[in-house]
């Protein structure tokens, strides 16, 4: 019976990396994106089940290296929120647990995953890492409006984690809404459910720009990820 399963969505257009295709189907060193961000999921015997959210034309006909892996494909929707969604519908519903984790994410540990997993069942589940800048609140001309107090910000990474019947209604009511939310945590928070931090990690990098693959690069290099 499979009790937890993973959604990785990577069903973005990712173009802000660059020209060609989305970039969690990029290779970084020679292995794709999204095959070095399953990974820490795979690995994971507790984990029963890897849905992998894709674009809908790859879906329909994926390269070799995406059809011999772990994952069942889902074609992804508009927004990050549907595409969550799109994957929640595939599973089944003997699933307690589930993990939601960004296909541009590469560098997500086991033991990361193996942390929000095991909090999750409990609730909903976020890794957090402090802000070192100064955070300024600007106007839509880039005018400062405020400083904000950085003390009680934190930057959100995934995996986050979720009991699923919890995070199913949440999405549908968020899709009769008409609704989309930035991250699956923030879903939980505006429908008022506690959602728990856990220590994030430093190199569990969201690949956006051209710069962020020339980082990622240096960390695979100098044996600083795997
Ligand atoms: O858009 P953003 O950079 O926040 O995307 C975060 C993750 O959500 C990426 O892995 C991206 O591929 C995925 N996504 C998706 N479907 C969309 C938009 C984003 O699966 N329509």
């Amino acid at each position: 019976m499979i009790r937890s399963a993973a959604i990785l969505v990577a069903a973005g257009s990712g173009r802000r990396a660059g020209d060609g295709a989305p970039k969690q189907l990029r290779e970084l060193a020679g292995i794709p994106v999204l095959q070095r961000a399953w990974a820490p999921f795979a690995a994971s015997e507790a984990i029963g089940e890897i849905v992998l959210v894709v674009p809908e034309e790859t879906a329909q006909a994926p390269p070799t290296w995406l059809r011999k892996g772990p994952g069942r494909l889902v074609a992804g929707g508009a927004t990050r929120t549907d595409s969550v969604r799109r994957g929640l519908l595939s599973l089944g519903l003997e699933v307690e647990t589930v993990l939601v984790h960004d296909g541009v994410r590469p560098f997500a540990s086991e033991g990361l995953v193996g942390r929000v997993l095991s909090a999750a069942s409990g609730g909903p589940v976020v890794p957090l890492l402090p802000v070192v800048d100064a955070v300024k609140e600007v106007d839509g001309s880039g005018i400062v409006l405020r400083t904000l107090e950085r003390s009680a910000l934190r930057r959100a990474q995934t995996p986050q984690g979720f009991p699923a019947g919890l995070l199913r209604r949440l999405h549908e009511a968020a899709a009769r809404a008409g609704r989309s939310a930035t991250d699956d945590a923030a879903l939980c928070e505006e429908a008022g459910h506690r959602v728990v931090g856990i220590l994030g990690e430093e190199t569990n990098l969201k690949l956006t720009t051209p710069a962020d693959f020339d980082f990622a690069t240096w960390l695979l290099e100098t044996g600083r990820v795997q």
